[in-house]
């Protein structure tokens, strides 16, 4: 709050939540309330929103504190508030205000992340280590750091746009063999973006993707999770995909395969692809070999798709069209989730077709070639 208000903020409000009270409410809340967003809650983000204020996220939880919670709230609570909540969603997904998902230690979070630890030793070694991988160092310059950063990702992205790609081809050992068509006019995005009213921000600290949208209808065979994902407060786990023109039409897990079929079914574009990132095995978060438990870091980890809606501006003028204008692209503009899931492997190869039929490789070994 201090800091907000010295780089000038106009107020600082801050919103406040924690896993025992979500728990209790997501376990003993009259049922009534799983089918709406209460007004004057609505009314405060979509109000804020369309100000253009900034919001700062920190995503801190015990990754399985919704266990045993009921799937079908979940779910019904996620239609509710895409749809009471549209003008906040909307103007998050088409920069209409500069935001940022970032996070601190918890203790429930910090011992899954570290079991061999407990307490305040947890909680001290996931700060040291959420330091590094947002380029905090003692004696260097974070800003700096983070601008020279910004500036790689979208040098390659950059590389990627010119070769004008028509299609990917995934591969690797755990039997991943598929084909993602992507829409014409795709823009691959890193790092940094920059709100209407002109600020610059970098919405996840960390990062380490490029992303565009697939085809909506484009992509078709087999696709494994290589990475454990946390979903609605569930750990999922050796997640199966068979996709079939774009759809997903069989997903299974080792675990959690119930609450993932949950999150598919959420509405008639959830099993769509709504994302499509790219992250080199060696970065720094594969590096460190920590499973994370918290998307934030674990799909900066790994090369990763998302179910689900896509960010508009993944598409040349996406942020100015409608709905419409979008599914009309070929790009899946609206659905009641978003759920990046982690594919990147060591020896993920990523093959392209350009538009004008020449083959490119992309990723060898789980890296890119340039
Ligand atoms: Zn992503
Ligand atoms: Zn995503």
């Amino acid at each position: 709050t201090t800091a907000a208000y010295d780089l000038g903020a106009k107020d600082v409000i801050m919103l406040w939540r924690d896993d025992y009270c979500t728990r209790e409410h997501w376990l003993r809340a009259d049922d009534s309330l799983f089918d709406g967003v209460y007004s004057w809650d609505a009314e405060r983000l979509n109000t804020l929103a369309k100000e253009g204020a900034g919001y700062i996220s920190i995503a801190a939880a015990d990754p399985e504190n919704l266990k045993g919670v009921d799937q079908e709230r979940q779910r019904r609570y996620s239609i509710a508030s895409n749809r009471d909540l549209k003008d906040f969603y909307n103007l998050e997904m088409t920069n209409g205000f500069p935001w940022c998902v970032a996070s601190v230690p918890i203790t429930a979070w910090a011992e899954k992340v570290f079991p061999e630890l407990k307490g305040e030793e947890a909680n001290e070694k996931l700060w040291e280590t959420i330091f590094k991988m947002v380029r905090i160092t003692e004696d260097g310059d974070a800003v700096e750091a983070w601008k020279e950063h910004c500036g790689n990702l979208e040098r390659r992205a950059k590389v990627l746009n010119e070769m004008n790609l028509e299609s990917v081809h995934y591969k690797n050992s755990l039997g991943t063999d598929l084909v993602v068509e992507l829409p014409e006019n795709c823009r691959w995005l890193a790092g940094g973006d920059t709100s209407k009213a002109g600020f610059k921000f970098v919405a996840n600290m960390p990062t380490e993707e490029i992303f565009s949208a697939p085809k909506r209808d484009g992509v078709n065979g087999v696709l494994y999770s290589a990475r454990p994902l946390v979903l609605n407060g569930n750990i999922v786990d050796g997640i199966r995909f068979e996709f079939e023109n774009g759809k997903i039409v069989k997903a299974t897990a080792e675990k959690g395969g119930e609450v993932l079929n949950k999150a598919l079914d959420t509405d008639e574009n959830s099993r769509y692809l709504g994302e499509i990132a790219l992250v080199p095995y060696d970065s720094p978060i594969s590096n460190s070999k920590i499973t994370f438990f918290n998307t934030l870091f674990d799909e900066n980890a790994s090369c990763h798709f998302a179910f689900g809606e896509a960010y508009p501006s993944s598409i040349e003028g996406g942020d100015d069209m409608t709905e419409e204008e979008l599914f009309e692209r070929g790009i899946n503009a609206t659905a009641g989730v978003h759920v990046d899931f982690m594919v990147g492997t060591e020896d993920l190869s990523i093959t392209g077709k350009t538009r004008d039929g020449k083959e490119v490789v992309i990723f060898e070994n789980g890296n890119f070639v340039f």
